[in-house]
């Protein structure tokens, strides 16, 4: 009985709550942008909506973003992280772990990984995840680093290394990883190409990556757009490369610089009519989940399960400059 006494108690201030938020204008311009990257959300991107919008410290072990990599794990127990790579595109494979993804872009001159991982995922994800698939690691020409923290960067000096590949990276975070000492997880790659505020494209065989500097989560943060190949046809993907805002505090500078990257790196997105939606994290954008949909025999007319649609990619980064706006407002950062 008694529980039953509290359970009212619980339920009757939310409900209460969201019939009074549907009826009024939001209280605050904190609440209207809360409000606004809610609705942008919708179920779709609800944990990017979450770890951005609600004030709370960023999830244990991951980087809010300060530019330093975070606190080297040591080999996590597999059965915990381990997943088989997919074929996703007819020219792109998902080499993740379960948490993060690394990506293998095939073109007519070799691959291009996107995105690493853990030191310690390197051989069994995108070295003999790539072998499983029918490609050869031999291939790759470049990896692009969208962002340098361990969980994405770490097996970018042993590609670099063993196969010739030429690492990318955000000028200032190759400032960051080359002061990292010779013995941090997985080596520190050398300098190769260093992308600057303006961007750049990177062609490689019949496949050009257009890479928008978007810093903010880290100062050197890239995402990109590129095009994949769905039984044929061409389809355009936006690939968001930070994501949490965690360690912004009161510098209002780096909150303005941080939506100003969402806004540039959703004009791109919106100018090539960007379809997929990508992120590093599979809590963001389901990969782990969508890879295996891909091996469900898809019906005539049925669309592909990384195709979102251009509306729901411009809402992805709706999400993250709304919550940014509220979060700068929350910290009181001018
Ligand atoms: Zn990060």
């Amino acid at each position: 009985m008694r529980r039953t006494v509290v359970m009212t108690f619980l339920l009757w201030p939310t409900l209460v709550g969201v019939t009074a938020l549907a009826q009024t204008p939001p209280a605050s311009e904190i609440d209207a942008h809360i409000a606004t990257a809610r609705a942008a959300a919708g179920q779709d991107y609800r944990a990017t909506f979450v770890n951005l919008c609600l004030p709370s410290a960023p999830p244990a072990g991951r980087a809010g973003g300060a530019g330093a990599a975070p606190a080297a794990p040591q080999t996590p127990d597999r059965a915990n992280w381990y997943a088989p790579p997919f074929k996703v595109f007819d020219n792109l494979y998902w080499l993740g772990t379960r948490q993060h993804s690394s990506w293998a872009l095939q073109t007519s001159a070799g691959i291009i990984i996107i995105d690493t991982n853990f030191a310690w995922a390197t051989e069994s994800e995108i070295i003999e995840g790539l072998t499983k698939l029918g490609l050869n690691p031999r291939d790759i020409k470049y990896v692009i680093i969208s962002h340098a923290h361990g969980d994405h960067d770490q097996g970018a000096a042993e590609l670099q290394k063993r196969f010739g590949a030429q690492v990318v990276m955000g000028a200032p975070d190759w400032d960051a990883t080359l002061k990292r000492p010779a013995t941090a997880p997985g080596g520190v790659p050398k300098r190769d190409v260093a992308v600057g505020a303006g961007g750049t494209k990177l062609t490689l065989g019949d496949t050009t990556i257009q890479i928008v500097a978007t810093p903010g989560h880290t100062p050197g943060t890239l995402s990109y757009v590129f095009p994949v190949r769905d039984q044929g046809r061409t389809v355009m993907v936006a690939y968001s490369g930070g994501t949490l805002t965690g360690a912004f505090g009161t510098d209002g500078a780096r909150w303005d610089e941080y939506v100003a990257s969402q806004r540039q790196i959703a004009k791109v997105a919106a100018e090539v009519q960007a379809a997929v939606m990508l992120s590093n994290h599979s809590e963001y954008d389901g990969a782990y989940t969508r890879a295996r949909l891909i091996a469900a025999a898809r019906q005539p007319g049925e669309s592909h399960p990384f195709i979102v649609g251009t509306d729901s990619v411009q809402r992805y980064f709706t999400v993250m400059a709304e919550c940014a706006m509220a979060s700068k407002l929350r910290a009181g950062a001018k």
